[in-house]
Parts: C-alpha cells; sequence; structure tokens
C-alpha cells in the first residue's frame, strides 16, 4: 500500500473513535511527508528539534508540528515560534524555560506531562508524585505562557498485551485524579497522548486521545537521520 493509502486508513480508523492521529515523520524526507499531507493529513510528530525547524520551513504553513521526543531546554528557542504542541515534558525547568521562549514570542505554548509508566530504565517521564508535586509548585503556578493540556506516556516496549494494557490502564487514573484535583475547571486538560503503530489499539481502548504513529504509515525507518542532528 501507498503511504497516501496506509495514511487514511489509520486516519479513518482512529478518528471514528474520536482519536487525533499525529503522523509521526521522524527521519522522513520532506517529499515523503508531503504525500501524507496531500492524502489529508496535517498534524506531524518530530523527535529531534533541528529536524522538525528545518521540514517546517520547507513545507505549508497549516501543519500542526507537535515535538513528540525528549526536549532539551537550551533547544526550546528554536521551535517556540510554530510547535503546536510539545508532548514529552518531563521537568519543572524545562517548563520554565518553554514559558520564557513562548512569552518571548508572545504565545501560549501547550504541553504535555511525560509520565513514565514503562518497566524499562531508558525512558524519560516524570513519576506519579512528581507529577503532582509539580502541578502543586509554586513555580508552576506562576507560569502564563504555558499550558498543560494532558498525559503522555509510553508503553514498555513489550509483547505482552496485558502489561501495555496495565500501564495504559495507571495512566488514565493518574490523569483522572489529576483532572479532578487540578484541571476540573479548564476543559482544555483532556489528552492523552499513548500508543504508537504496535500499540495504539490498545491506547485508544484504554481512553487515548491522540496517538503517534510512525512506522505503520511511512514504513520501517532508516536508522540515519534527516540531516546531521546527534544531540537533540
Ligand atoms: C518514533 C516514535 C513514535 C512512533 O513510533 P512507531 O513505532 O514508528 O509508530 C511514537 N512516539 C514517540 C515518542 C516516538 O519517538
Amino acid at each position: 500500500m501507498s503511504i497516501a493509502d496506509n495514511l487514511k486508513k489509520y486516519k479513518s480508523e482512529v478518528e471514528s473513535d474520536g482519536v487525533k492521529l499525529i503522523a509521526v515523520s521522524k527521519t522522513q524526507t520532506v517529499e515523503t511527508i508531503l504525500e501524507a499531507y496531500n492524502a489529508g493529513q496535517r498534524i506531524f510528530g518530530e523527535n529531534h528539534v533541528q529536524e522538525m525547524v528545518d521540514k517546517q520551513a520547507e513545507l505549508p504553513a497549516d501543519i500542526e508540528w507537535h515535538l513528540i521526543g525528549h526536549l532539551q531546554s537550551n533547544k526550546v528557542k528554536y521551535i517556540a515560534p510554530f510547535v503546536k504542541l510539545i508532548h514529552g515534558v518531563d521537568s519543572l525547568k524545562l517548563l520554565q524555560e518553554i514559558n520564557k521562549q513562548a512569552l518571548k514570542n508572545k504565545r501560549v505554548i501547550d504541553c504535555l506531562l511525560q509520565v513514565y509508566i514503562a518497566d524499562e530504565d531508558t525512558k524519560f517521564g516524570l513519576d506519579f508524585d512528581e507529577v503532582i508535586e509539580l502541578l502543586r509548585s509554586d513555580e508552576y503556578a506562576e507560569l502564563k505562557n504555558i499550558r498543560i493540556v494532558g498525559l503522555m506516556g509510553i508503553a514498555t516496549n513489550t509483547k505482552n498485551e496485558k502489561q501495555i494494557t496495565v500501564e495504559f490502564q495507571e495512566l488514565k487514573v493518574l490523569f483522572d485524579g489529576i483532572k479532578v484535583s487540578f484541571f476540573r475547571k479548564e476543559d482544555s486538560f483532556k489528552e492523552i497522548s499513548t500508543g504508537m503503530s504496535a500499540d495504539y489499539k490498545i491506547a485508544i481502548e484504554e481512553g487515548s486521545t491522540m496517538v503517534r504513529i510512525g512506522s505503520a504509515i511511512f514504513g520501517k525507518r532508516i536508522i540515519k537521520h534527516f540531516k546531521a542532528d546527534s544531540a537533540n
């Protein structure tokens, strides 16, 4: 199947469940992204700052760019003018820097807090206590140019569907608790970004509102990056 066919298939499948499709275009060329764009896709996810900046400059202005990977504070300034949603916020320090750069650009930038749900050592994210601590802090209360619109999580890379299900359920429980405790009056706090090519079906069953699908749409990624861009 072509990229356009894949795109249409996944888009209609997830949207029929009321879920947004983030087409993860990391390592894909501008031409490839345009194929998906011309098939109707407008939301693209990238995990390297420089790669996203380069692509944004070359592609149509109505694309929503989502930064889905780990973000270093010193790179925020490059994406602050245009980024639509930052999925991987995992510290107060990063949130403060996003706020500072958003203010410079006279914007409010939407963010998701990345929560650590996987049974792996390598993944970034806050644990449940750290999420609560951050939201309770005076420093967070001062930030007027960021808006936290939900949570993001990455499940363990395993074939054990029961385990993946439990991890997504735990994130949903945390989300519901936080919604009541901190965002009861804010309709904008409504997003759960979980699910990738291998586990998006489970994610949607367990309450995901945005799935991040790459290889199922574009095919297996080549290891080489779009442009020289080693440290994100
Ligand atoms: C690469 C990536 C994805 C997409 O992964 P696929 O398995 O290709 O669908 C989703 N989320 C994050 C954070 C990623 O880095």
